[in-house]
């Protein structure tokens, strides 16, 4: 039988960035002055076809993928102090990641002075936030009907994770047919997800083409700075900050635990996958890293659907290094939306690849940036995703030690 798939995604991809770029300098040629602005606009309306897909499944992906994992473990009678260890444990290493990639991302300034060839945002579309009360007082939606119509994440957010958290309250009988019809829900998601994915390559041909045609090759300066400071910033969480929370909170050798751990992190790395990782995850700290399976079972699912230090640090960095290629100036306040949506957003992001930057489109609009400027960050992001899906996994094995440690000292 023969394979149609048989080149995998992530090189499609690479071969649509290697066309776009030839097929935009040769819009860039005099030969083509005639045509080259009719060419880049059938390229513009092809690469708004796919964000528009992009932006079109967050809403109903998100508030059913936050539903399906708080039920999935809420329905579990562990859960209470395990399940409180866990949610503390999480939310601390995302928002330390977040502070993390926010901090590089503001030294190195990779955006600084590059061209994207897109329209600066008017100022009053930049979102400002009055205070940190108001950000946290957004979280609120005073209609959840309205947010989801409106595409109020922080607040579709708010209301999926309450409406999961009191369905688990509900008699087994009650509670079923909401929970069976809200996983089929999701399963139809990701479905769709994987086929708007799936046209990536085409998506990354169009606006990479175009952006070539329109600004020529200096995007790829600040491109590589963009590069250099994720990865920077993920090593730092990865080989430093997770390491000192395995040796001071969970009590294991970081090294040793990393060993025990390694099958799991590369198979993260090699698939861009937590949620494909997740049975090795599972083995993995059961058997090499000696941690019992009733933390396991709980722990690791939901830190691959809900806990992605990873890509929070990358959000964070990526809807910066946006704005300093726009000359946006995001303020304190704004990178403290930025803060909070970038860990609501790797909560409610799927542990597949790409999840990440599919979910970016929410912090672009909740500070009013355009979605047009992933462009760039799309043609790179295999390498990226790689490295932070590495990371979601890392932290997960050593929120698992964490909470085993807890666990077995107030036995
Ligand atoms: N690929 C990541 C994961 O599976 C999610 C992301 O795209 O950031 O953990």
């Amino acid at each position: 039988m023969v394979n149609k798939d048989k080149i995998a995604l992530h090189w499609k991809i690479v071969l649509a960035l290697v066309l776009g770029v030839i097929i935009g300098a040769i819009l860039q040629l005099e030969v083509m002055a005639d045509w080259s602005q009719q060419i880049a606009a059938i390229l513009k309306f092809g690469a708004s076809i796919f964000l528009r897909l992009l932006k079109m499944v967050v809403v109903p992906l998100v508030a059913s993928s936050l539903f399906v994992g708080v039920t999935s473990v809420a329905s579990n009678r562990d859960l209470g102090k395990i399940g409180l260890r866990t949610a503390f444990y999480y939310i601390t290493t995302s928002t330390l990641a977040i502070g993390i990639g926010l901090l590089m991302v503001n030294l190195i300034q990779p955006g600084k002075g590059a061209k994207l060839g897109l329209t600066v945002p008017a100022l009053t579309d930049i979102q400002t936030p009055g205070s940190l009360w108001d950000i946290l007082l957004r979280m609120i939606p005073t209609n959840p009907v309205a947010a989801l119509a409106q595409f109020d994440m922080i607040g579709i957010i708010f209301f999926s994770i309450l409406f999961a958290v009191f369905t688990t309250t509900l008699q087994k009988s009650e509670r079923e047919p909401v929970v069976r019809f809200f996983n089929s829900f999701y399963k139809v998601m990701m479905k769709i997800v994987h086929s708007i994915i799936a046209l990536a390559p085409y998506g990354v041909f169009c606006l990479i083409a175009n952006l070539i045609a329109t600004t020529g090759f200096a995007v790829f300066v600040p491109l590589f700075k963009y590069l250099v400071t994720v990865t920077l910033a993920l090593a730092v969480h990865f080989f430093i900050i997770l390491p000192l929370i395995a040796k001071f909170f969970a009590g294991k050798n970081p090294l040793n635990y990393l060993t025990a751990m390694a099958p799991a992190l590369l198979t993260a790395f090699s698939s861009a996958s937590s949620a494909a990782t997740l049975p090795l995850t599972m083995e993995c700290a059961e058997k090499r890293g000696a941690i019992p399976s009733r933390i396991t079972h709980l722990v690791l699912p939901l830190g691959a659907t809900v806990n992605m230090d990873g890509t929070a640090l990358y959000e964070g960095v990526a809807v910066l290094f946006i704005a300093q290629a726009l000359g946006v100036d995001l303020g304190l306040l704004q990178q403290a939306t930025v803060l909070l949506t970038a860990l609501l957003v790797s909560i409610g992001a799927a542990g597949i690849p790409h999840a990440g930057l599919v979910m970016m489109v929410i912090i672009l609009e909740a500070v009013g940036l355009p979605l047009e400027a992933t462009g760039m960050i799309w043609a790179v992001d295999r390498v990226v995703d790689m490295a932070r899906t590495a990371t979601n996994v890392w932290s997960d094995s050593i929120g698992a030690a964490v909470v085993a440690h807890y666990e077995s000292s107030s036995d």
